[in-house]
């Protein structure tokens, strides 16, 4: 099928990564700031079947090294093919690219970030229409109700510019047909298995009010994209049995995460950041992070460039977010999951969020309850932990109330306990490492032993112990 491709093209391409020092180009990404994918459905005579077109410079003439904008426009058409299907055929993009030999392509929609490795543009990957055979044939292959495809390359700024109008367009509209539909009018979730070649253990979970983290799959995008494929990466999730309303957690939800993460995952609070959160891949939209001296949650898209007020970029905290994990504090989500009322419900929703960029805070400004968003700083506010607390006294942030009930609860126990919680506690014995996961430890007193080397020479050796 491939034999024109001067690259190799497979599952075994999914989830490999293209360092910097090892990339010819690269497409997007942070540096670029329109760059975007889009499919949209069009009459079956408004498009040439099979036909590939690139919209200014192909690949062959860029420069090593460097970096350029692009928009991905695929416009299909059929008799059973809907509008409903746009978002999730548009997200097999991320699939199909990810399949060719030394392309990387990462996030969707208005973020995808792709990078072409030179060991693949030396073999002769060095035009856009090896891409787009590649995603027209697999699109073909794999979803035989699409009659008709072309495909766009555009890397021509003022050409881009007219499709990421659009695209941001189109986008809104899919966002807002979502909205008003409630967790509780349905029966059944929809799961999305997509992200596992990069985070094995990730699954999302799409319900009416919580969008997918990659902000690019609606609870109705996952039941027309179900409906199409039902053994396909997004599937049906049985709600069955709700064991807690406030946190999100479902019977069904719990035994489908089991069975998809291979038994890594038991359980799963929809609606909260701690105990059992909801797992991110990699290409959450944001990131919900806990402030513990706030008691708050930051916020930070993925395309805010500038330090966070706990003083680390967004990338340094994607490395602790993703991976599949469920990780106290550090919670991948969506632009769309910020719109929903459910948002963080059981943490506090908008009442425990005390930072996030101005431009953030500005776009979810209908979403946010007016009562708090004043209060919630930005970085124009506030650099630093300090200077954030002193905000949120200053504006009477409703966090604020949380502290002084907590310290009067901290002051009574406070002579009997002392808590300790951690996130992974590793501990090794009998040759063995045991991890306990999310452990939440209550002591009567805490011990701490220096343990020094052995001497030379060899033999066991520990330090005076010290209480
Ligand atoms: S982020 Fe989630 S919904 Fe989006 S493609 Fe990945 S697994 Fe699917």
């Amino acid at each position: 099928m491939f034999e024109q491709i001067p690259v190799d093209i497979g599952l075994v391409h999914e989830g490999e990564r293209v360092r910097k020092n090892d990339m010819q180009v690269e497409l997007g990404g942070p540096a670029e700031p329109e760059k975007c994918e889009i499919v949209l459905v069009r009459p079956v005579d408004a498009i040439t079947d099979g036909d590939i077109s690139i919209v200014g410079p192909d690949i062959g003439s860029m420069e090593e090294g460097k970096h350029y904008p692009l928009g991905i426009l695929v416009e299909i058409a059929g008799a059973k093919v809907e509008q409903d299907l746009e978002g999730v055929i548009e997200r097999r993009i991320h699939e199909y690219s990810n399949y060719i030999e030394g392309f990387m392509h990462l996030n969707q929609r208005y973020d995808i970030w792709i990078r072409l490795s030179k060991k693949s543009f030396k073999k002769g990957l060095n035009s856009f229409k090896y891409i787009g055979q590649v995603m027209l044939e697999l699109f073909r292959n794999e979803l035989p109700i699409l009659e008709k495809i072309q495909i766009t390359f555009i890397t021509d700024p003022e050409k881009l510019k007219l499709l990421y109008r659009e695209a941001l367009e189109r986008y809104e509209s899919r966002d807002a047909r979502a909205r008003g539909l409630l967790d509780r009018d349905v029966d059944v979730f929809y799961g999305c298995a997509l992200c596992q070649s990069f985070a094995p253990t990730h699954i999302c979970v799409i319900t009416p009010q919580r969008y997918a983290n990659c902000g690019a799959i609606s609870w109705f995008d996952g039941r027309a994209a179900a409906g199409i494929d039902p053994k396909g990466p997004i599937y049906e999730i049985v709600k069955d049995e709700c064991l807690d309303e406030e946190k999100g957690e479902y019977t069904g939800v719990n035994e489908s995460a089991k069975k998809r993460s291979m038994g890594e995952i038991n359980r799963v609070y929809l609606y909260s950041a701690f105990g059992y959160p909801h797992t991110s891949c990699g290409c959450f939209e944001g990131i919900a992070f806990y402030i513990p001296e706030a008691d708050g949650f930051g916020i930070v898209l993925r395309g805010f460039r500038d330090i966070t007020v706990n003083g680390l970029a967004f990338s340094t905290m994607a490395d602790s977010t993703a991976g599949g994990r469920q990780v106290d504090g550090f919670h991948g989500i969506s632009i769309e999951y910020m719109r929903s009322a459910r948002f963080l419900h059981a943490d506090g929703g908008y009442e425990r969020v005390v930072w996030m960029p101005a431009e953030t805070r500005e776009r979810l400004k209908d979403f946010i309850p007016p009562s708090v968003y004043p209060a919630i700083a930005t970085e124009k506010d506030v650099k630093t932990i300090p200077e954030l607390k002193s905000f949120l006294i200053n504006l009477n942030h409703p966090v604020v109330q949380k502290w002084k009930s907590d310290e009067t609860a901290a002051r009574a126990t406070a002579d009997r306990t002392a808590v300790l919680s951690a996130g992974d506690i590793p501990i090794t014995a009998g040759g063995y490492r045991i991890i306990l996961k999310n452990a939440k430890i209550t002591a009567e007193k805490v011990i701490i032993l220096p343990v020094r080397a052995p001497p030379p020479g060899g033999g066991e050796h520990r330090g005076a112990q010290k209480k």
